[in-house]
């Protein structure tokens, strides 16, 4: 069996080997998922509502396990892996109260009774990117199974390690053989492999917006159920009669948060002119505050990048003479390090701009008004996220719904909550993930009319 090592982007020690699936063993995977299917989806409600409890309090049981994965194998900090992990137990527990409320509706129509169901889809192909392997396979996996779906999942290849475990985890809490399991390897074989079998009803992707085409294209094929949650360029746009302490205090763990490969990172700051030199003045000591070191360290508020390839195309976009204005810092010597960097001015077709950095890098431009903050907010084929500060909560409305982004945040970053839809409007995506109607992209609606 061919395998591969994972490396601690921390010290670029090895991990862990890992098998490398083939396309025979994938096919094999969709086989035993689809045989898997009737069995899943005909267990009671309350029986799979159960089951899925048991999955959650397994995760919470070995939460400390799954962080130190997380730690070693993907650099994350450990409060940053706690917390993923805690997300997947969470989001687990929230759906496990949907089989028994998987409601459909009666429609009133003449000569008889009109009722629609809420089938499941069949099995599910998860996807699942390098930057939050934990939080993305749960926010998939979760409502698929809720709904009665088989899934096979594929984590990205750098970062096998806590979706194989908890897949160990599913088993022993009581889901059944099939119903879940874990592939990894190379997107080009697995991945591929899940976009073109027949058997694969749904396709869920989170990743790039590049590969997010090809994928696609691909479920195009077969007309194949498909979410997308792919790249963003957020917008952080700071107005003068916000409170100006507390934006540029929180601005750096907007963007630098998992060193800035967070597809909701406010890599553009926006901020009005008349207090443009002063919001740099307070963002400069809050950046250079940002602890950046050993990711199992609780204080460590910053750890490394994922890769030494993704290092470089980082480093891409702060070349030799590019506008720095300050930088934080980073440990030297082995681990993939890079520092918190801002750049001030940049001219707004510089690709730091446009492009989608996944790095510790963020531009701020000023602006002038309202209007000119929403033309540049909006001028991205991105729209994931994004904040708001000010004071006026008439502005703070208007600005909300004029930005083309999916998730926003109005005095305060947070963007993602289990129980809050989240997903892209333009390039960022396809399909809303997380809150009440995740269960609509796990379920095809099946009318039926009965003469009475
Ligand atoms: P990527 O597109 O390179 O890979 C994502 C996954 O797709 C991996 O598992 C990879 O192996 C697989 N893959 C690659 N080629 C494939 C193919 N031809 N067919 C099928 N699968 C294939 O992305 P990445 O570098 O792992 O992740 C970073 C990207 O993910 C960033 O652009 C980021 O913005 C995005 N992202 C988006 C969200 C969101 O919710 N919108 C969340 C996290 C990350």
């Amino acid at each position: 069996m061919s395998t591969y090592t994972v490396l601690n982007p921390a010290t670029e020690a090895p991990v862990a080997k890992v098998p490398s699936t083939t396309v025979a063993e994938t096919d094999a995977a969709i086989a035993r998922a689809v045989a898997a299917w009737p069995a899943w989806r005909a267990v009671a409600p309350g029986d799979r509502a159960a089951v899925l409890r048991r999955f959650a309090a397994a995760v919470d049981s070995d939460l400390d396990n799954l962080a130190g994965l997380e730690v070693t194998g993907a650099g994350h900090t450990i409060g940053n892996a706690r917390w993923e992990a805690g997300n997947v137990r969470d989001v687990l527990t929230y759906y496990s109260a949907a089989p028994e409320r998987l409601f459909g509706r009666q429609i009133p129509v003449p000569g008889g009774v009109d009722i629609t169901f809420a089938e499941p889809v069949g099995v599910v192909g998860l996807i699942v990117p390098w930057n939050f392997p934990m939080p993305i396979l749960g926010w998939g996996l979760a409502p698929a199974l809720a709904a009665g779906n088989p899934v096979v999942a594929k984590p990205a290849e750098l970062t096998p390690l806590a979706a194989m475990r908890i897949a160990e985890l599913a088993l022993a809490a009581g889901i059944p053989e099939g119903v879940f399991q874990v592939l990894p390897g190379k997107g080009s074989v697995v991945g591929q492999r899940l976009v073109d079998h027949p058997a694969v009803r749904k396709i869920v992707f989170t990743g790039s917006t590049e590969v997010g085409k090809q994928i696609m294209a691909g479920c195009a094929r077969h007309v194949k159920r498909l979410t997308l949650e792919l790249g963003g360029k957020s917008a952080n746009i700071v107005f003068a009669d916000s409170d100006l302490e507390q934006a540029a205090a929180t601005a750096p763990y907007a963007v630098f948060d998992n060193a800035g490969q967070d597809c909701c990172a406010r890599s553009r700051i926006l901020v009005q002119r008349s207090v443009f030199d002063r919001f740099m003045e307070l963002l400069e000591p809050a950046v250079r505050g940002v602890t950046v070191g050993d990711p199992a360290s609780p204080a460590t508020q910053m750890g490394p990048l994922i890769s030494a390839a993704h290092r470089e195309r980082v480093a891409a976009y702060v070349p030799e003479g590019a506008p720095v204005a300050f930088r934080g810092s980073a440990p030297g010597g082995p681990g993939f390090w890079f520092p918190p960097t801002v750049l001030a001015p940049v001219r707004a077709d510089d690709p730091v701009w446009t492009q989608e950095v996944f790095g510790p890098v963020v531009a701020v431009m000023p602006f002038e008004d309202e209007a000119d903050a929403i033309a540049l907010a909006n001028d991205s084929p991105y729209g994931l996220s994004g904040s708001i500060w000010t004071r006026d909560v008439g502005r703070a409305l208007r600005v909300a719904r004029a930005v083309e982004t999916g998730n926003l945040s109005v005095n305060s970053h947070s963007s993602v909550r289990y129980w809050t839809p989240f997903g892209g409007f333009k390039q960022s995506g396809l399909g809303r993930e997380l809150g009440p109607d995740a269960l609509s992209a796990f379920t095809e609606t099946k009318n039926v009319f009965i003469a009475a």
